[in-house]
């Protein structure tokens, strides 16, 4: 942690936009980040239904070296780590260009919601947490797998199961699920946006209550009257027969 805020100390703020912060020499970068902010932000708070509630911190790392020691977990592209901190790694603007508008709009979705519940400490699921933010990138972070990937994994009965609590607890990494990362992400997503493809009004009173802080399944119940286990099935009900 020490470590962290000493890296963090040298990061510079971008003089055009002071949510985004670079590390000594990735002053184009941050400036190719400020570019996209603020659409990135309004995607977000459209697919939230509601505001940012704190600060945007953006850290633009310049060398891998940086994003290692910043973020912990290993092969990430970004992560939002303590203290509501959102780190982007340099593969961003090099080999993965493509990907830095999708996943700066997933991760500002983490950003989010953490702001208002805190991260991954609640009742909401993770499945739940990546196919928001999924949802609110249009598919950013999950590109690497294809809803035959999803279909096939769930026909040999390896499927994200939303009766059983995934939060801090238990069952909260796709290997739980003997899914891998990528499909886990594409699963998630389209169970996100199937609820709200059934109902958008339910989908954002369901939201908005979570946002609130209203413990997941009751605010899912009170939205949908009936359980989310029991409104996803009817999603792999059709999933199925339709393939
Ligand atoms: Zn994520």
């Amino acid at each position: 942690m020490k470590d962290r805020a000493q890296i963090l100390n040298r990061f510079e703020v971008l003089a055009q936009d002071d949510r985004v912060r670079f590390e000594p020499g990735a002053q184009t970068q941050a400036e190719r980040v400020a570019s996209l902010l603020p659409a990135a932000v309004a995607q977000v708070e459209a697919a939230h239904y509601r505001p940012f509630v704190g600060a945007v911190r953006i850290y633009v790392c310049g060398t891998e070296a940086c994003f290692k020691r910043l973020v912990y977990t290993p092969n990430l592209a970004a992560a939002v780590v303590p203290e509501n901190r959102l780190i982007l790694s340099p593969r961003l603007f090099m080999q993965e260009t493509q990907r830095l508008n999708p996943i700066l709009v997933h991760e500002l979705s983490h950003l989010h919601l953490g702001l208002q519940i805190g991260h991954y400490d609640h009742s909401v699921p993770i499945w739940f947490h990546e196919g928001l933010a999924t949802l609110a990138a249009a598919g950013g972070g999950a590109e690497y797998a294809s809803d035959d990937d999803a279909i096939a994994a769930i026909k040999a009965g390896h499927q994200i199961m939303p009766a059983v609590r995934d939060s801090a607890i238990k069952r909260h990494r796709a290997e739980d699920w003997g899914l891998n990362i990528h499909v886990f992400y594409r699963q998630s997503w389209r169970m996100v946006s199937y609820l709200r493809q059934l109902d958008e009004d339910k989908f954002r009173q369901f939201l908005l209550e979570l946002q609130d802080n209203v413990d997941f399944d009751i605010a899912f119940s009170d939205a949908y009257t009936s359980s989310v286990a029991r409104t996803l099935q009817g999603y792999y009900d059709t999933l199925l027969t339709a393939r």
